[in-house]
């Protein structure tokens, strides 16, 4: 009988229940502290998809692999349990291509923010070198420099929330990453 309840429990129920300092927020929508970093203010969002799929979202920027690695649970685990034990080859690899789509975008995003954050030191140390020693520079190099501000463009828009437009925006800065 308990066994029975075990296997019927809702992911978000699992995930839940690793979690501390869990506090509702909405319809099928949790925030929690981040087990995968000092979490002193609720920053980990737990939603729950119509279908019973679970989304982790640490605003503070860890990745979702990091929060499961940290509760001991698997990717699998954020699946209601339909998907994790599919009855089917092709239900099997629509589950995994799934976990690594979602691996993907967040080290993507990780990537994203990273670069973000290098680009306005650089931006911000160039600026600096050439009021203090004016430079001399070749008009290419000067092309390149003046291209930063964009990159910085690009890259606030490639950490929109919507995968569409983060695709959209992606597709935009061809131009300036090739
Ligand atoms: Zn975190």
């Amino acid at each position: 009988m308990s066994t029975a309840i075990v296997a019927q429990q809702r992911p978000v129920e699992r995930i839940l229940s690793h979690l501390q300092g869990v506090r509702r927020t909405g319809e099928g929508r949790w925030v929690a502290r981040c087990p995968a970093h000092n979490d002193e203010h609720p920053s980990l969002s737990v939603r729950e998809a119509p279908d019973g799929k679970v989304l982790l979202r640490c605003w503070a920027g860890c990745d979702t692999a990091a929060v499961l690695a940290a509760l001991g649970l698997r990717w699998s685990d954020l699946f209601p349990d339909g998907k994790r034990r599919p009855r089917t080859a092709r239900e099997c690899n629509a589950a995994s291509e799934e976990a690594v789509v979602r691996f993907v975008a967040s080290r993507f995003d990780e990537a994203c923010r990273e670069a973000y954050e290098r680009l306005a030191v650089i931006c911000c140390a160039v600026g600096h070198v050439f009021a203090v020693y004016g430079l001399d520079i070749t008009e290419a190099e000067a092309a390149w420099v003046r291209e930063l501000p964009h990159m910085e463009y690009v890259l606030d828009r490639l950490m929109a929330e919507d995968p569409e437009e983060r695709l959209a925006r992606l597709e935009e800065a061809r131009q300036w990453l090739i």
